[in-house]
């Protein structure tokens, strides 16, 4: 055995001996335990989040119910992933609506330029983070589901959009 491997495991004999190793793990331990907690215990809590946050998609409405979206294609064409489909057709009274308004969610990679697109705050990406789909067919969203989503957090939506204004 050499010199050099003869300090080590000298050492080596000393380091198990006294436990070091050990005294350190408990060292962080007892450090750690009184430490301020940085974990939550999710669903339960809850981080806050950004007004800004690009969660589920709404097709919002004006406040006496008109929906608001004037079928110009314009998220459409900006959007990278080509999620949405958009059809449209021209009411009685010659405004312009779409008769077919489809998100896929599978494809969607949640970039926001819909929304920064849209001329009339129509589409938006909610807060809302916490839905699934069980097949692939439950991340098709239909206008319908979404005016939905849009009517369920019209006033969660609105919140966040005023936050944000200064910064629009
Ligand atoms: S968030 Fe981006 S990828 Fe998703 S639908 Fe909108 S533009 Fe398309
Ligand atoms: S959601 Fe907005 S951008 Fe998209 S078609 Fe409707 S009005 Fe145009």
């Amino acid at each position: 055995m050499t010199a050099l491997a003869q300090t080590f495991s000298i050492r080596d004999f000393f380091k198990s001996f006294l436990l070091l190793e050990l005294v350190r793990g408990m060292a962080l331990t007892g450090r750690k335990a009184f430490a301020r907690k940085v974990t939550l215990q999710y669903p339960e809590e809850k981080t806050p989040l950004s007004p800004r946050f690009r969660g589920l998609h709404a097709l919002r409405r004006y406040a006496g119910g008109e929906e608001r979206c004037i079928a110009c294609k314009l998220c459409e064409a900006a959007c990278p992933a080509m999620a949405i489909a958009i059809e449209l057709g021209e009411r009685e009274d010659g405004s312009r609506r779409t008769t077919r308004y489809d998100i896929d969610l599978t494809k969607c990679i949640f970039c926001g330029f819909c929304e920064e697109s849209c001329p009339v705050d129509s589409i938006v990406l909610t807060h809302v983070l916490e839905y699934h789909g069980e097949k692939r067919g439950d991340l098709y969203f239909t206008k319908d589901m979404l005016l939905a989503v849009g009517d369920r957090y019209e006033n969660e939506i609105a919140a966040a959009r005023e936050k944000d204004a200064k910064y629009r």
